[in-house]
């Protein structure tokens, strides 16, 4: 397939050029060449003179997650059902890759690889691992039942692990469940109940053996917290994506550089908490912690670029994937156009660890491509809503969505 007149999106440049062509052979871009490339045989796709760019990254979601009103527990046919109409409105927002924080496993993964469900390349995390009464105990403080997986746990997106022992354990599991990399809760989060959010969880043994068990089956780990102590605290450990860090300052943002930790902030899901959390089946307090978190979280954003961080773009969003493309927007307070769409692109792809294959058009990569109507250097907003502005999407060098014609 050859693709013709485009304005290429150099996101690296920050820049749009014009008069390239782009062979798409086996799913990969075989040549991008200025000028004209000679390819007989292949089928030519005019894309109109609108914006060829590299089709987003999101890193963090959570594409199985219960709390939804009335039922505080779900089915896992019925959660997973839903998962596919969501990894369909991803794909559909131009997100050809996501990265699942908590909940996604190997089946999710498969069931996209095998075109089961139609949706984005997954990077799976299996369940978040948490202490007792951390992030990821899903107990209210009215609940003297222990864990088990009958009551609580089919319910949340995470397992408990208490003490080295069982870190280790629960890490080892979920390698062998099929993830791809390791989520902990290190500190207090928004939607459970019995952590305000300055709680800094697991000891820093329990941190390093959970880095160790990681690193020794290849991957990594990230580590949901929210303030700058807890941050330096997963720093020491050996993290490697610190998630959420609202509360980032510059002497810990200086750190992150130096250690090559990457910032993984997601800042849309806590208007949509802090709007309307009661109404989805949050618990009651929601929506204060929400409004403290989102009060700061552009502040930590900006203070991460000033000093150099690599922060990815992240959502933390399960089922409004048309809410997605909302968080360029929240960004766009701090980052100039440039940098928000690196974070979707090439920072995304370094995070997911496939840097020159995906979250870049160039010759060797994936062709998962956008075709937009519009310059989104000049109006992010063409990259928000459901694909409202893309006129076709290609991921793997198949359309799966295309009204050119139209
Ligand atoms: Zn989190
Ligand atoms: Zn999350």
């Amino acid at each position: 397939m050859l693709l013709t007149n485009f304005a290429l999106l150099d996101v690296a440049a920050g820049a749009l050029k014009s008069g390239y062509q782009c062979l798409i052979e086996d799913g990969m871009i075989r040549r991008l060449e200025r000028g004209r490339i000679d390819a007989a045989g292949a089928e030519v796709i005019d894309l109109g003179g609108r914006t060829l760019m590299p089709g987003l990254i999101d890193c963090h979601v959570h594409l199985y997650r219960t709390l939804l009103p009335p039922a505080p527990v779900m089915l896992p046919s019925l959660i997973t059902a839903l998962a596919g109409q969501t990894l369909r409105g991803m794909l559909m927002s131009g997100f050809t890759t996501v990265r699942d924080a908590g909940g996604a496993d190997f089946g999710h993964k498969k069931a996209v690889e095998l075109g089961y469900f139609t949706g984005p390349r997954l990077f799976v995390a299996g369940r978040a691992i948490s202490q007792t009464g951390g992030h990821g105990d899903p107990r209210s403080p009215a609940d003297t039942r222990e864990p088990c997986a009958c009551v609580h746990l089919t319910a949340g997106i995470g397992r408990l692990a208490d003490g080295v022992p069982e870190v280790r354990k629960a890490v080892r599991d979920e390698i062998r469940l099929g993830a791809d990399q390791i989520k902990i809760m290190a500190g207090g989060g928004v939607s459970s109940q019995s952590d305000p959010i300055d709680n800094l969880q697991y000891s820093d043994e329990e941190l390093a053996a959970a880095v160790d068990e990681a690193r020794r089956a290849r991957t990594y780990v990230m580590a949901h917290v929210y303030t700058a102590e807890g941050i330096r605290r997963c720093i020491e450990a050996g993290v490697r994506t610190i998630e959420h860090g609202n509360f980032l300052d510059e002497d810990t943002a200086r750190m992150m550089v130096e250690a090559g930790v990457y910032l993984s902030p997601n800042l849309v899901c806590y208007r949509v908490l802090a709007e309307q959390a009661v109404a989805l089946g949050y618990p009651v307090g929601t929506e204060e912690k929400a409004r403290e978190v989102l009060a700061v979280g552009t502040r930590g954003l900006a203070i991460a670029r000033r000093a150099g961080v690599k922060a990815s773009f992240g959502t933390d969003m399960s089922r409004t994937p048309h809410l997605m493309g909302d968080e360029f927007l929240i960004r766009a307070e701090v980052l100039p156009p440039a940098d928000n769409i690196r974070g979707a692109t090439l920072i995304g792809a370094e995070v997911v660890r496939m840097e020159g294959k995906i979250g870049v058009v160039a010759e060797g990569a994936h062709a998962d491509l956008l075709v937009v109507d519009g310059d989104p250097l000049s109006d992010i907003s063409v990259l928000t809503g459901q694909g409202t502005h893309m006129a076709a999407i290609l991921q793997g060098g198949r359309f799966v969505k295309n009204t050119l014609a139209a």
